[in-house]
């Protein structure tokens, strides 16, 4: 009787989970994706980020302060790729362990609305606005 209880209470928690196993495996492509497409950002930029040289000639008609404001530009934009990167590897590391899905602070559903609109965020809609 109690064991009966358990399973139907287990089977409603499963029920209300929205990361299903195709939905897993459509999150990892597209966290894939993502990755990829920084990735490849990351590599069209490393000419911005490079150390502006005095030589004028480099630069063609942009300034040396001109330079210097894309360069840091380029180097504030690759660090937020940086960031985002270490939250999609976090988000495939929570599909290997089959934690994914789940609130990294409260443990709760992560509301599939959330997921949906970005499948790397780590915390439930509660725990995102304390
Ligand atoms: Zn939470």
């Amino acid at each position: 009787m109690v064991q009966d209880i358990l399973v139907l209470k287990f089977r409603c928690v499963g029920k209300m989970t929205a990361t299903t196993e195709a939905n897993v495996h459509k999150y990892r492509e597209q966290l894939e994706a993502q990755q990829d497409e920084i990735r490849r950002l990351t590599t069209v930029s490393a000419d911005s980020r490079k150390t502006v040289e005095l030589d004028q000639t480099t630069q063609g008609r942009l300034s040396r302060m001109d330079a210097l404001q894309v360069q840091e530009m380029a180097l504030e934009q690759e660090r937020r790729r940086g960031i985002e990167v270490q939250r999609i590897e976090a988000a495939l590391l929570r599909i290997d362990s089959g934690e994914f899905g789940y609130c990294t602070s409260c443990g709760d559903d992560i509301e599939p609305k959330r997921l949906a609109n970005d499948p790397a965020v780590p915390l439930c809609l509660t725990c995102a606005q304390r």
